[in-house]
């Protein structure tokens, strides 16, 4: 069986032949860092994530690179609208973005570079842009001469002569064609500015990537990722850099779809709701990533509080069967093997899908072991370990440390919830009866032991407060 991936570039499904076997290097485009998380960003680091360890789990060494735009026309506009130095605004984000691929359980990049510590690398580029006749420097910008690059365009399906002028002019552009896009932006008055050969300025978001992955991953390497919406001109942009001057740049181009609101992009207008903080309200972290992770990465989810609350659901049956099945037979780990089917799932492009049947079907015979007193503790065994190694790969193991130990302790948080659950229960019971003062004078005796209720439409869920 061997590893098959989507590739945007060749439009087609094909086997995964790593540069040097074995080894597997991914740069995938992080967030520029101007606003806190939503759903929607956070989506992109589940997705690759899930392609890290799969590939881990195939016995790949891997070298994960996901940077970080910390300068950017957006985040300048951001320090204005705050009233802070622009670094003051991108550091705040840079570490609400990293607190949610915590939260989330997403292995941290083997480096996670910035774009303004890389500022060298990418004068270098420039320079060997310009000595190779595809840039220019134009009173303090330098542009890329999208003429001069034929293949421009191929990623995206354009060609260049249908294409409309890049989305970065402005109409005191020094450009000498609109399609040509900046590599480099002279600085304004007030405005940041590194030193170069061609004024002080800042850099553009297409060249950061460019000079970081070739920093980090050499001329050539093996996986280049990002959001669907990245494409054009954003990758195209990066395929052009680096392809003009001779290096070998990604081998794989992998797009993640959209979380999508009434079938559009997330957007600001949303408010704050789906902020990854917000939604951590609502359902547990590990509930959340079950959520975004469960749909393939190349199709568009449509984000419902119903449907988060479905994958809420569904993975709480698993965790009560593995919780159940560790109660009869004691933390039997999770060194199984993969079941084929799951195996095979995931190599055909990850499809998650596909491998989440085999795990559902996994957790069904368990729990008809477990229904069955006759049934043999070594059966249930080998089933345990078996989905908690499947769940392992997906980053979704409840009894991992970084689930079992949510809100504290894993013993002590443990014994509070069945504590908590039985009081539920009991509240359930008397709401049920309409007998709303018995329900009400449970609520209050939890909050004033510091525990807070919320009804959600999987049940109620209870938390620390200020936890
Ligand atoms: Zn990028």
């Amino acid at each position: 069986m061997t590893l098959r991936l989507h590739d945007t570039a060749t439009r087609s499904t094909r086997d995964f032949v790593p540069l040097q076997p074995g080894r597997a290097s991914i740069y995938v485009c992080g967030a520029t860092v101007q606003s806190a998380p939503h759903i929607g960003h956070i989506r992109s680091g589940v997705s690759f994530d899930v392609l890290q360890r799969w590939l881990l789990a195939s016995g790949y060494e891997v070298t994960f690179v996901r940077n970080v735009t910390d300068i950017d026309d957006k985040i300048l506009a951001k320090a204005v609208e705050e009233g802070r130095p622009w670094w003051a605004v991108a550091a705040h984000y840079e570490r609400a973005f990293a607190e949610a691929y915590r939260i989330l359980g997403c292995l941290p990049p083997t480096i996670e570079p910035r774009a303004t510590g890389h500022v060298p690398a990418m004068i270098v580029l420039m320079r060997r842009l310009i000595d190779a006749g595809h840039a220019y420097g134009s009173d303090g910008d330098v542009y890329f001469d999208v003429a001069s690059f034929p293949e421009y365009g191929a990623l995206s399906g354009q060609r260049i002569a249908d294409m409309q002028p890049a989305e970065d002019a402005d109409p005191n552009a020094r450009k000498r064609d609109p399609r040509d896009f900046a590599l480099w932006k002279g600085s304004k008055p007030g405005e940041p500015g590194w030193e170069t050969p061609w004024g002080v300025g800042r850099p553009g978001w297409h060249l950061e990537c460019s000079a970081m992955a070739g920093e980090y991953l050499g001329s050539s390497f093996d996986i280049h990722g990002g959001g669907l919406d990245l494409i054009f001109p954003h990758h195209e942009n990066e395929i052009a850099q680096s392809r003009a001057v001779g290096d070998g740049f990604a081998q794989y181009w992998l797009h993640n779809a959209w979380v999508t609101t009434a079938g559009e992009k997330m957007s600001k207008s949303l408010g704050n709701s789906l902020l990854v903080t917000e939604v951590v309200k609502r359902v547990r972290p590990v509930e959340l990533r079950f959520y975004l992770a469960g749909a393939h990465y190349r199709s568009a989810m449509e984000f419902s509080d119903e449907a988060l609350a479905d994958a809420a659901a569904g993975y709480r049956r698993l965790e009560g069967f593995i919780r159940r099945a560790v109660e009869r037979l004691g933390d039997a780990g999770a060194v199984a093997q993969l079941p084929e089917a799951f195996v095979a799932a995931m190599d055909d492009d990850l499809g998650v899908p596909a491998a989440l049947a085999v795990l559902h079907e996994a957790v069904s015979e368990g729990n008809r072991m477990l229904a069955d007193p006759t049934s043999a503790d070594a059966g249930l065994l080998t089933v345990l370990a078996s989905v908690r190694r499947m769940l392992g790969v997906l980053g979704v193991d409840p009894l991992d440390p970084q689930w079992s130990q949510e809100g504290g302790s894993d013993a002590a948080h443990a014994a509070l919830d069945v504590l908590v659950t039985e009081l539920l229960a009991d509240r359930q019971a008397a709401r049920a009866a309409r007998d709303f003062t018995s329900a009400d004078t449970i609520r209050d005796e939890l909050k004033s032991a510091g525990i807070l209720i919320e009804d959600t439409p999987a049940g109620p869920r209870w938390s620390l407060e200020g936890a």
